[in-house]
């Protein structure tokens, strides 16, 4: 490494929750040989949140850019392989959909295929998005394997990502830092100690009195926000009128029936309950609004809906759902939930984790901390955080539930003008806004919409230039395409079984 004065040396992490480790792991790797020094300070008298079992097929190509093999790394997490979520009563109580990580169907004449199944409705044929998604049918029928790697194969359409034990992923890339150097410091911190000419972070102080210096701080504190709010006093973007869940009760189980490669988001009356499941068990949640159900009576019904024996106590988290006013302030960045939280639906949490360490990565700053530097690495995070509420927003707008107070709350809440202008261009001409840094493509967006009854009134004329019979062809013959590869398609737990599981056997 260039030893330029104005270098950065020395990295101090706080906090070995999952953000902590996750940023240990990525620094270790990527900037580690360069002769970077990263510390990571963390108390386990305070512990970590512990969740954050669902993940976005991002999440492999963090793995994968680490240099993880995924076998080993779904071994030592326990971990089955996830196509998407599926969510029960959302749009109205019997309703059904997945939101897959994958294509429904694919371009025909540079028309995104939706709108051929929009106007094969119009004229009256009997047809559902879900038929042209291979993830959404394989997912139905309990199948996975890897994509295909040749793009032209229906088998490549789709994406995977994990669930896992996310303690056990902390604990795997704490072995995976430390192996390349990282300087793990158990303790509590007491003090920050501020520069008072440049306001910045000089060092921490632990409970036994020792400092610790840095150059730059990775704030991992949790919801905390023991540098960025508490030293620093960024404040919060509370989002609680668009996002009114504030609190999750949360159990373990033992995992009964075949091994499915989908998390289960059902709606409640007071909110909604996961379902995650493991190798070894189930995750389980009910995430709700403590103003329209009590604590005791989440627990019950969470407990209440087990698909088998618990094997934990109910454990209560409470938060406030929004985003820090700046996620780098001075020399301290907050990854994690010190940078915000958006609640758990459609499982961010690590997604948004990953986007703050790669993005600080390509911002990576001198010791000076240039402001352009720093206002850009905010612009992007806001903007990924921004996008990822008006996703999980519209869950709970598009409805037509009815039956608790909590659903009237949220069918006639007000909306961001963001989101209000994507489902008005959705409504009138079943066009998506498409755009390139967020986490949710069109797919994700069509998968909501369409699952939770929001119909468009049109479609894009262009596809009108296919005369009628050959488009109810195209479609069937679409639709049996998926239906032939998810036959071929190895069932879940099978494939497991013979290739993550098999795998140890053979190397031990
Ligand atoms: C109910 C719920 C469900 C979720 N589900 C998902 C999901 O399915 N998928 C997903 O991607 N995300 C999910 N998330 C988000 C995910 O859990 C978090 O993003 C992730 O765990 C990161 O947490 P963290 O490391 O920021 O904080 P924490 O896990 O709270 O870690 C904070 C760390 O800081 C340390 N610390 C705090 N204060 C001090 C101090 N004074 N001195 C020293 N150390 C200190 C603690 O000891 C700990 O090591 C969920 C979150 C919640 C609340």
């Amino acid at each position: 490494m260039n030893t330029d004065n104005r270098d950065i040396q020395n990295i101090v992490i706080v906090g070995g929750g999952t953000a902590g480790w996750m940023t240990a792991a990525a620094l270790t790797a990527t900037l580690g040989k360069g002769g970077l020094n990263v510390t990571l300070i963390e108390s386990e008298a305070i512990g970590t949140v512990g969740v954050g079992e669902a993940t976005l097929p991002h999440i492999r190509f963090f793995n994968q850019k680490l240099g993880i093999d995924e076998a080993t790394l779904m071994r030592e997490t326990k971990a089955t392989y996830k196509l998407g979520i599926e969510f029960k009563d959302w749009g109205k109580i019997g309703d059904s959909y997945i939101h897959p990580f994958g294509d429904f169907g694919f371009d025909i004449n540079r028309v995104p295929f939706h709108h051929y199944v929009s106007r094969a409705a119009k004229l009256g044929q009997n047809t559902h998005l879900d038929s042209y998604s291979l993830p959404v049918m394989a997912a139905r029928h309990g199948k996975f394997q890897p994509p295909h790697p040749d793009p032209n194969n229906v088998l490549s359409t789709f994406g995977y990502a994990y669930q896992f034990d996310a303690g056990l992923y902390a604990q795997y890339l704490r072995k995976f830092s430390e192996a390349r150097g990282l300087t793990r410091q158990e303790g509590r911190v007491v003090q920050t100690n501020i520069n008072s000419e440049t306001g910045f972070i000089d060092s921490v102080t632990l409970e036994n009195g020792q400092d610790i210096a840095g150059d730059f701080f990775i704030d991992c504190s949790g919801f905390r926000g023991l540098l960025i709010k508490d030293a620093l006093g960024v404040g919060y973007r509370d989002w609680t009128n668009y996002l009114p869940c504030n609190r999750a009760v949360t159990a373990a189980c033992e995992h009964i029936g075949p091994s499915l490669p989908y998390t289960t988001a059902t709606a409640k009356a007071s909110g909604w309950q996961w379902r995650i499941p493991l190798q070894h068990r189930t995750g389980n949640g009910y995430v709700y609004c403590s103003d329209f159900i009590s604590d005791d009576e989440a627990a019950n019904t969470l407990m209440a809906d087990l698909e088998g024996p618990a094997r934990t106590d109910p454990k209560m988290l409470r938060f406030t759902t929004g985003q820090r006013d700046k996620c780098w302030e001075k020399n301290c960045v907050a990854v994690g939930l010190s940078g915000g939280f958006l609640e758990p639906l459609e499982s961010t949490g690590l997604y948004l984790i990953q986007e703050a360490i790669t993005n600080f990565i390509e911002l990576f700053p001198t010791k000076d901390c240039d402001a352009v530097d720093r206002d850009e690495y905010n612009r992007i995070m806001d903007i990924s955080f921004e996008r990822v509420r008006d996703f999980l927003l519209l869950h709970y707008v598009a409805t037509t539930r009815d039956d608790s107070p909590f659903w009237n709350h949220c069918r006639t809440m007000e909306i961001p003008d963001s989101l209000q202008y994507k489902m008005d261009l959705f409504r009138s001409s079943g066009r998506v806004v498409t755009y390139e840094i967020g986490a949710f493509k069109d797919p994700s967006w069509l998968a909501v919409y369409y699952g939770q009854n929001i119909v468009p009134q049109g479609y894009n004329p262009l596809t009108d230039l296919m005369p009628d019979t050959v488009l109810a062809g195209q479609l069937a013959q679409t639709a049996s395409t998926v239906d032939n590869a998810v036959g071929t398609m190895q069932n879940h737990g099978d494939y497991i079984k013979h290739h993550v599981l098999r795998s140890a056997a053979m190397d031990a």
